[in-house]
């Protein structure tokens, strides 16, 4: 007879769900299944460009993504994590956040330090004057391929046990009517597959559902900080001389650009497109690319050779005004535990929020 029961549903298999549903199947003997509507990391997290650095303001931030910096450390070929070193353009930054960022960093044995002039002219000859203020050098950060990394989640989950559905997609989450059957007391959520007559039931719900979150949450009835925002990221053919080899990241403007392949770069910026349609393909759009090389060039000194679009994509972000990526379990819904608004950087926080995601969950089972 099919499983239909699991001690905890994990509802999307982006990055976020798979380290969730990997934390779980690796250290626990809970029985865990994963639900992605389509195919696994098919969302946000295969549009990302793959930049993994420690350095943030938020302390939080900068322990979920050295976790994720150790994971893909360990597993550095089936990730194709490549520690080209990372800069980040860290102006308009508080100097004592920053501070406290390098002091965190240090303490969690992350290898990180502010550049002096010297450096900078050495590592980054073609940085702007104006933009040599504060650079934060990460010499072993850099990038990963996303993909790889969700479908090493997913092999290494389904090794310890787990179960993946994909083509599965949830339409309704419900509180499981106690008379219905008689594991319902120890089964408080119920889930609907489109297209499916058979529910499924869970002591616990685990939601990571990236730009697709409000929409689904306000069908449930349940309240969500999270709007939907376009990021640009389109591979450029270049003159490599003119571009450093290294991750260059930009506080101010939310630009990021990295080698990709032979004198190809990838080049990406946060656009201000909320207008989305998650169910279709969003070509890159060429405004958006000629204002993102002319931001580039207020960074960088301006290129002898104007880099050459390749193409690119659109992809979307759940984001938030007043959080980046938030892990809570529902006030209305019983041991529905949310994972939302990561506002383009989730990829690098996933190893260190899948825990904290494991371990709000276990509290909700803990109380059952
Ligand atoms: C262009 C671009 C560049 C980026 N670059 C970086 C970067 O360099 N570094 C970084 O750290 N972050 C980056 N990000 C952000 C990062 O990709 C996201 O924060 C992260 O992938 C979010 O993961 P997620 O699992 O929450 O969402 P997603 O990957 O979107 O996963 C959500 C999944 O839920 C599924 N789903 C939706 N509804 C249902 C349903 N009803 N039932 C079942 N399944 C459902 C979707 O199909 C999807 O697969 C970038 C994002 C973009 C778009």
């Amino acid at each position: 007879m099919q499983k239909t029961h699991f001690d905890i549903a994990i509802v999307g298999g982006g990055i976020m769900g798979l380290a969730t549903l990997y934390h779980i199947a690796t250290r626990t003997d809970l029985s865990v299944a994963l639900f992605e509507q389509g195919r696994l990391g098919g969302g946000s997290t295969h549009k990302s460009g793959g930049f993994v650095r420690a350095f943030h303001a938020n302390p939080q931030e900068i322990e979920w993504s050295v976790q994720t910096l150790r994971f893909l450390r360990q597993y550095q070929s089936e990730t194709a994590f490549n520690p080209i070193g990372c800069f980040y353009l860290a102006d308009g930054i508080d100097s004592n956040a920053v501070g406290q960022a390098l002091e965190t960093m240090t303490q969690l044995g992350e290898k990180v330090d502010a550049c002096s002039e010297q450096e900078i002219v050495t590592y980054l000859p073609q940085l702007q004057h104006q933009a040599r203020k504060t650079v934060i050098h990460e010499p072993n950060a850099g990038f990963a391929d996303p993909l790889k990394t969700s479908l090493l989640y997913a092999e290494l989950a389904k090794q310890a046990g787990a179960t993946i559905f994909e083509c599965a997609q949830i339409t309704d989450i419900e509180q499981t009517h106690i008379e219905q059957n008689d594991i319902a007391a120890d089964s408080p959520l119920t889930l609907h597959i489109n297209g499916s007559e058979t529910p499924i039931t869970a002591k616990a719900v685990s939601i990571n559902l990236g730009a697709w979150s409000p929409e689904f949450l306000h069908k449930l009835g349940l309240p969500s900080d999270v709007f939907k925002k376009g990021i640009q990221a389109d591979t450029y053919l270049v003159n490599e001389e003119d571009f450093p080899p290294f991750c260059v990241l930009d506080y101010q403007t939310d630009i990021y650009t990295r080698p990709f392949g032979h004198q190809q770069q990838l080049i990406g910026i946060a656009t201000q497109k909320f207008d989305v349609d998650l169910h279709h393909h969003h070509q890159s759009d060429p405004a958006q690319q000629a204002a993102c090389l002319t931001q580039l060039n207020t960074l960088m000194n301006p290129q002898q050779d104007k880099p050459v679009a390749l193409g690119g994509r659109i992809g979307f972000d759940g984001y938030s005004k007043d959080f980046r990526g938030k892990i809570y379990l529902s006030k209305a819904i019983p041991n529905l535990c949310i994972s939302e608004g990561w506002s383009g950087a989730g990829f690098k926080m996933a190893h260190g929020a899948g825990e904290h995601t494991m371990k709000t969950l276990l509290s909700a089972i803990s109380a059952i």
